[in-house]
């Protein structure tokens, strides 16, 4: 495990990387969580925080020994700015791929855009964390609703694979937004879910496996039902975009997930 600070701070500017299988590291920051896999055949990012997370990215990069440059490509679970910000800094320096599943695409080149909005985070900030969180985000969001990547292509899938190092299966997980997708490393028992399920959120009192609150799906109904989708996965470790990692079997994280569903 290595952990690093960049800015200065404690702990809320700075991130964790653990290592969770022979390949896979996962990078959790206080308000949203990444994966590098980093293995003999290159390196694939999942998910890449904030905008206002890029030194983050970087630095994370480089705990485990490699530059973005390195990048092979990046897989985004779904096109939300807490998704994507490294995505669209990676594409635009490097020429990086970026890719989703072809129903997400729209999302993340952001000619569609299924994601809370000013009104939504404004109707529920009686709710408790809700003030607190929204400020905390507004600063790594550097003023704007978070970039889209104009680039962004569909899954290069063959044989069921995803054609990038690593070579994950893609599942569908619809309904936090339309096209949402996890992503599963079998050989590594490692599945990594995006905001399929939540192990903890600020705007949350439940610990442990979960739906986000519902303001922040597209289609929450969808979403609950989705969960059953991960069953389907043998791995044995769940990396969710927010809270730590779950370790145990994905069909169990799913159906903790469905018994505590939505926190509001
Ligand atoms: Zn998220």
């Amino acid at each position: 495990m290595v952990g690093g600070d960049v800015g200065g701070d404690d702990h809320p500017r700075g991130f964790r990387v653990d290592r969770v299988s022979e390949h896979l590291h996962f990078v959790h920051t206080e308000h949203v969580n990444w994966v590098v896999y980093a293995g003999p055949d290159g390196v694939t990012l999942l998910d890449s925080g904030y905008v206002g997370q890029r030194d983050l990215l970087v630095a994370s990069l480089a705990a485990i020994g490699r530059r973005p440059e390195e990048v092979a490509a990046v897989l985004v679970t779904h096109g939300h700015a807490d998704h994507l910000g490294g995505a669209a800094w990676l594409a635009e320096q490097f020429g990086t791929p970026v890719h989703a599943h072809a129903d997400e695409v729209p999302n993340v080149r952001r000619s569609v855009m299924e994601q809370a909005g000013g009104a939504q985070v404004l109707g529920n900030v009686f709710r408790p964390g809700v003030v607190r969180w929204a400020m905390a985000i507004a600063s790594l969001l550097e003023g704007g609703p978070g970039l889209g990547v104009p680039s962004a292509t569909a899954l290069p899938e063959r044989d069921g694979r995803i054609s990038v190092p690593g070579r994950p299966r893609a599942l569908l997980v619809a309904g936090h937004t339309t096209g949402h997708a996890a992503y599963d490393f079998e050989a590594e028992g490692v599945l990594v879910v995006g905001d399929a399920l939540a192990t903890r959120h600020a705007t949350s009192p439940i610990a442990g496996p979960q739906l986000l609150p519902s303001m922040f799906h597209h289609d929450p109904e969808c979403a609950r039902r989705s969960l059953g989708r991960l069953r389907s996965s043998p791995s044995r470790v769940v990396l969710p975009g927010h809270g730590e990692a779950w370790i145990g079997p994905a069909d169990a994280a799913a159906d903790a997930a469905l018994a505590n569903g939505w926190p509001w």
